[in-house]
């Protein structure tokens, strides 16, 4: 299959969304950064954006200091089972699962609530989380819809991954 931009480009692309959200929820500036480590397959690191990132982890483990950063896996390949391997919609689920992290733990850090996205639904009970549309239970949405969304686990908010509502707390 052609592809007609890069693996960095894709990620640095996606991750707009969550820098995005970030900054519009939290006022948290966090970045994407491409990080060539295949033998251990990191593509790129979500940091805080002052921070020099040096250390990947794939969990933060109720922490980061330093140069911590939540690791991102280089797009997967498209196979013929798997046509949207590595695709723009598996590509920011994947920058959210380590954004949503980060800014977790960087909300907590500060003493706010470190309960983010959090469900408008639900409020103090439970973040949103990151959800690739073709894995919804009802099956239906075709892969040319796809969206990468943060989605309530149990009731019915579903919000593109880029779009959460309001302004800095
Ligand atoms: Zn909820």
């Amino acid at each position: 299959m052609l592809t007609f931009v890069s693996d960095a480009q894709l990620m640095l692309s996606c991750a707009e969304a969550l820098v995005r959200d970030a900054a519009a929820t939290t006022g948290l500036r966090v970045t994407l950064s491409i990080w060539n480590d295949r033998a251990n397959g990191i593509g790129a690191v979500v940091h805080e954006s002052a921070v020099e990132p040096s250390t990947p982890v794939w969990e933060a483990v109720g922490w980061v200091e330093g140069g911590d950063c939540l690791a991102v896996h280089s797009p997967s390949a498209p196979t013929e089972a798997f046509p949207e391997n590595g695709d723009r919609t598996e590509v920011t689920y994947d920058i959210a699962n380590a954004a949503q992290q980060l800014v977790q733990v960087l909300l907590w850090r500060q003493g706010s609530d470190p309960t983010w996205p959090p469900c408008p639904e639900h409020p103090g009970r439970h973040p949103l989380r990151p959800e690739d549309s073709r894995w919804r239970r009802d099956g239906a949405v075709e892969a040319e819809g796809a969206l990468a969304l943060w989605v309530c686990p149990t009731g019915t908010t579903a919000i593109a991954i880029g779009d959460l509502p309001g302004g800095p707390p």
